[in-house]
């Protein structure tokens, strides 16, 4: 493919046909704690490029706004060029990973209501959570894209709880990605097992990257489940 420009953990990304556009393609690695942990899984970059393509596809026909624009082959997409707000967004509907150890909450613990939280996009600085007041003193978004963000966030959880619930699948937690187009703000990035938390909700059994995380066994059996939930329900009227 021409015109590389980046490598990031993940994904590799290469300029479009068109200024405005980029090929953003998913790799097979796997990585947690910041990339401490990494592993090579053939495979897992198709999964989590199909089952991204799936719900950020069920989201847009739903009014949310994303940066996909096609796929061209398993693992590739072309996407539209966005300034990438240097913010992750985390949603949670249920206490897991960071937030339970923070606060001393079991996980599985349900909560009383959204908690929205954001990390810097840093890997030096191991993204570090920061609050909307940091956020606006370091000019890193402002109020008025704040209040977009959050909203356009809880908008999400609400979409994606529901289309989980469908295939028996408890949303936990996941993480946000925008971007910035002209005077738009776009959802960009991935949603799928890599970022997400999702447990039966039959079993508990988890079918996310926590198996990768926790060596829980075969991280794409997970991916695999998911993935053939989605196609049974939203993946069959859609076509490539
Ligand atoms: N997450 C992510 N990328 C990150 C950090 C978190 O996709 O850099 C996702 C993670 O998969 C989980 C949710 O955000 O679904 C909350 O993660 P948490 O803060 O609990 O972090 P962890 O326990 O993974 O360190």
């Amino acid at each position: 493919m021409k015109g590389f420009l980046y490598e990031g953990k993940s994904k590799t990304i290469y300029a479009g046909d068109s200024f405005d556009t980029l090929v953003i393609k998913y790799k097979n690695t796997l990585t947690a704690f910041n990339g401490e942990k990494s592993e090579e899984k053939e495979g897992k970059g198709s999964l989590n490029a199909r089952t991204s393509h799936l719900i950020y596809n069920y989201l847009s026909s739903h009014g949310i706004n994303t940066h996909l624009v096609k796929q061209i082959d398993e693992v590739s997409f072309i996407c539209r060029k966005a300034e990438i707000i240097p913010v992750e967004i985390i949603v949670r509907n249920v206490a897991a990973g960071s937030f339970s150890k923070k606060y001393g909450v079991e996980e599985g613990h349900s909560l009383k209501s959204v908690s929205l939280e954001y990390s810097l996009k840093s890997d030096e600085l191991g993204d570090p959570m920061i609050n909307t007041s940091q956020i606006l003193a370091l000019g890193i978004s402002t109020e008025k894209e704040l209040k977009f963000l959050e909203k356009e966030a809880l908008k999400i959880n609400e979409l994606l709880k529901a289309l989980f619930l469908k295939i028996g699948i408890k949303l936990v937690d996941f993480k946000l990605e925008f971007g910035r187009v002209n005077d738009e703000i776009i959802l960009c990035d991935e949603i799928s097992a890599d970022s997400c938390r999702l447990w039966d909700v039959e079993t508990g059994k988890k079918l996310d990257k926590d198996i990768f995380r926790r060596d829980l066994g075969d991280v794409l059996d997970g991916y695999r489940e998911l993935l053939s939930r989605l196609e049974n329900t939203i993946g069959k009227e859609e076509k490539l």
